[in-house]
């Protein structure tokens, strides 16, 4: 008899010969703008942690002091022995930042995806999907048995002319996208969509993992940048980037959140958020509330990114972008492995993405408020001096 686990090792040289394989990288001590990558210091343009605050003292005492307090784990679900006065606190905050009725936080930003899309959706309805949605939103549409329409990436005509094709032969409908595309760094088509959504009858998932605490005002998100707050949404977002902890959380209406309560599988299921990350998430609210100059911050050190760019990089080929994930475009995933490496031995730390994660191959980078002008000069620096053999 043949060896029935003998595919995976045929499997792994698959991923090898295609330059797909992954593996990971150590990071030694803490977490900021710079940081010791398997003991070597490079500068970090590769976290989400966008407002520096996953190293803030002030969320490294709040997450101590709720240890001290509460223990290290929750011990239950929500609805069976885990839930906390903490985590009601939490969900009001984040409802009070988004400007919603109600606010629901899951244990990661994925199952906040898995259980919404799974509990608003299913067999006889059909979802519209960005065909750049991120891993969470894509594997949510599988999951619920909805009918699946994966449109042409932000082509809001195709949204329109599929709805006018097909919407009456479903019972309900859900437009999901990425706010900020994760990879890519481009910002969807919000209030198009919106209308579009209102004109079908259509509910609209918004997942602002990369927008929440960077765009809008009060950092809000893009939601908020759009002026759309106060739309009939489902504002999906992760307590992992620029709030520095962990967890997910939907915010929308009143009976939405308690409807997800009763029907989210992935939030009734799985044991409550932990009381380090949940008053961690909370603390890091309250400073994107009062702090809006760690945004302004962020938003400056973009534009310098792009201006230097534009100044001495002008062959680079840039994705379009509108936050503070910037990426530039390689024709083959060698060549963007090979790019990494050279900015690594130059002590930074820029990830190259490549397929299946992406279509094409591309070196990612993304700013933090914490970075300051000399780290940005050095990248530019070294992508100018290595930009020939590119
Ligand atoms: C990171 C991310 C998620 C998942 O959030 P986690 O809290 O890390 O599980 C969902 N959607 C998008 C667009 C993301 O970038």
């Amino acid at each position: 008899m043949s060896d029935p686990y003998a595919w995976i090792e045929q499997s792994l040289a698959t991923i090898h010969r295609a330059d797909w394989y992954r593996s990971v990288q150590t990071i030694n001590g803490c977490c900021g703008a710079t940081v010791l990558l398997e003991g070597q210091e490079v500068i970090n343009f590769a976290s989400n942690d966008y407002l520096g605050l996953a190293s803030d003292p002030r969320l490294i005492a709040a997450a101590t002091a709720a240890v001290q307090e509460f223990g290290t784990g929750s011990t239950g679900s929500r609805l069976l022995s885990g839930h906390r006065e903490l985590h009601r606190e939490l969900e009001r905050a984040i409802a009070s930042l988004k400007q919603t009725e109600d606010a629901i936080v899951f244990s990661s930003g994925y199952l906040a995806n898995l259980g919404a899309i799974t509990a608003l959706v299913g067999k006889r309805d059909l979802i519209l999907a960005d065909q750049y949605n991120h891993s969470s939103l894509r594997n949510g549409a599988i999951l619920s048995g909805a009918a699946i329409f994966e449109y042409p990436h932000c082509d809001v005509e195709a949204v329109k002319t599929e709805l006018k094709r097909s919407r009456q032969n479903y019972r309900r409908c859900l437009i999901a996208t990425d706010s900020v595309f994760s990879m890519d760094g481009d910002l969807c088509p919000l209030p198009a969509l919106v209308n579009l959504a209102e004109e079908f009858s259509c509910m609209l998932l918004v997942d602002e993992a990369h927008g929440t605490g960077v765009l809008g005002k009060t950092g809000a998100g893009c939601v908020e940048y759009f002026g759309c707050t106060g739309k009939q949404l489902v504002q999906m977002g992760t307590l992992s980037k620029a709030l520095g902890s962990l967890g997910g959380y939907i915010a929308g209406s009143a009976s939405l959140i308690d409807y997800l309560r009763n029907r989210a599988s992935s939030w009734i299921y799985t044991t409550a958020l932990s009381p380090a990350d949940t008053a961690a998430a909370l603390t890091a609210i309250n400073i994107v509330k009062q702090e809006p100059q760690r945004r302004a911050q962020l938003w400056k050190n973009v534009d310098y990114l792009k201006k230097l760019i534009q100044q001495h990089l002008p062959n680079l080929k840039l994705l379009p972008s509108e936050s503070p994930i910037i990426c530039l475009q390689f024709a083959s995933a060698k060549d963007a492995l090979q790019a990494a490496k050279q900015l690594k031995s130059a002590s930074i730390f820029a990830p190259a993405i490549r397929p299946p994660t992406v279509p094409t191959s591309r070196i990612r980078i993304s700013l933090m408020a914490t970075h300051d002008q000399k780290h940005i000069e050095k990248l530019v620096e070294v992508l100018k001096y290595r930009s020939t053999s590119f």
